[in-house]
Formats: C-alpha cells, structure tokens, sequence
C-alpha cells in the first residue's frame, strides 16, 4: 500500500480514466502529486517504454484526489519547495508538509518521474491553464511576509538602515507586486 495524501479519497481506487482528464491538463506539480496518490510502487525507476503507465498512474492518482485536493496539494508543495530552497520555510510550514506529505522518498520519486512525462520524446506537453496554475502560490503556515509578498530583511541588527526588502519567493517570486515604500536617499 503505497502512502498516500492524508486527504481522504473522492473516487474509487480502480478508475484508471477519469472522464475528460488528460495528462496535458495537468501542471507537473500536479503530475507529480497525482503520481504521489497512485499506485506507483515506492521503489519506482522510470525505464524506457514506461510512459504510458506513467499516464495510467497519474489519471488514477487524479483521480483519487479529486482535481480540486490535487492542484491544492500541487501548489502547496511548490509553494513549501521555493520557500525551503530559500532557507525562508518556517517550522510550522515544515510541519505542515511533512504531515500532507508523509513519505518524502515517494514524494521525491514522484517528482522525478513527473518530470520525465514532459521530457524527450512522447513529452507531454502543459495546457495554458495548468503552467498558469501552477504559478499560484498557496502556503500552509505562516508566511515570514505575511502574504503580502514583502518582508524586511536585517544585513546588521546595529544599524537599521542596513535593512532591506525582499521579495517573498512564494507569494511574489518575480517581485512585481507593488512593494513597500522605499526612500532612496542619494
Ligand atoms: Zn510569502
């Protein structure tokens, strides 16, 4: 039995289609927590000609989840992902990641081998609307800017004018959200 997202399942284990679903609509966030979901052996390692069970798992891991659990889990993984690759997650955020996703090998495995469905050849490809979801940022936690996408950061805690604001690689990772006022003086 493979581990699986706490969330508690909104279809049966077997549906290996799941209506209209196809992989193309899905981010690779989402393929990856889909993967995570399924029947996808813990010891999995992708070989040649694997794809299209690849498919199979990823529509029965949508499946289980519900579309609406999986692009929130999806984006609360990326969210906790660029948070933590910059040393900024809390600890509760920490806790909040372990706990949706309990087994951080199966997690890892799932990403990689989501990876490969939109690589080389038989890639498939990211609808608009996925690589525009998978933009969203959703944090379960906390977040050090308050979700206003800003926080200050100290260089020298003698001197506060050494201070700086930085742009929260979660809520606002290109920084284009209207920041504090900053007075620049020449
Ligand atoms: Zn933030």
């Amino acid at each position: 039995m493979p581990a699986t997202l706490t969330a508690p399942r909104t279809a049966p284990a077997s549906s290996v289609t799941s209506g209209a679903l196809s992989v193309e609509d899905l981010s690779n966030g989402e393929r990856k927590i889909a993967l995570y979901a399924s029947d996808m052996p813990g010891s999995y390692s992708y070989r040649r000609g694997d794809g299209p069970q690849l498919m199979a798992w990823i529509i029965q891991g949508a499946a289980r989840l519900g579309l609406e659990e999986l692009y929130r889990s999806a984006a609360y993984d990326h969210s906790y992902r660029v948070l933590s690759l910059a040393n900024l997650a809390t600890d509760e955020q920490a806790r909040a990641h372990r706990a949706r996703f309990v087994n951080s090998r199966r997690l890892n495995r799932a990403g990689s081998a989501a990876t490969i469905t939109g690589l080389g050849q038989g890639a498939v490809p990211y609808s608009a609307a996925a690589v525009a979801r998978s933009k969203r940022p959703l944090v379960e936690g906390t977040c050090h800017c308050g979700s206003t996408g800003w926080f200050e950061v100290c260089f020298d805690p003698d001197d506060a004018t050494a201070n700086a604001s930085q742009n929260c690689p979660a809520h606002n990772p290109t920084g284009h959200l209207p920041g504090p006022s900053v007075s620049v003086v020449a």
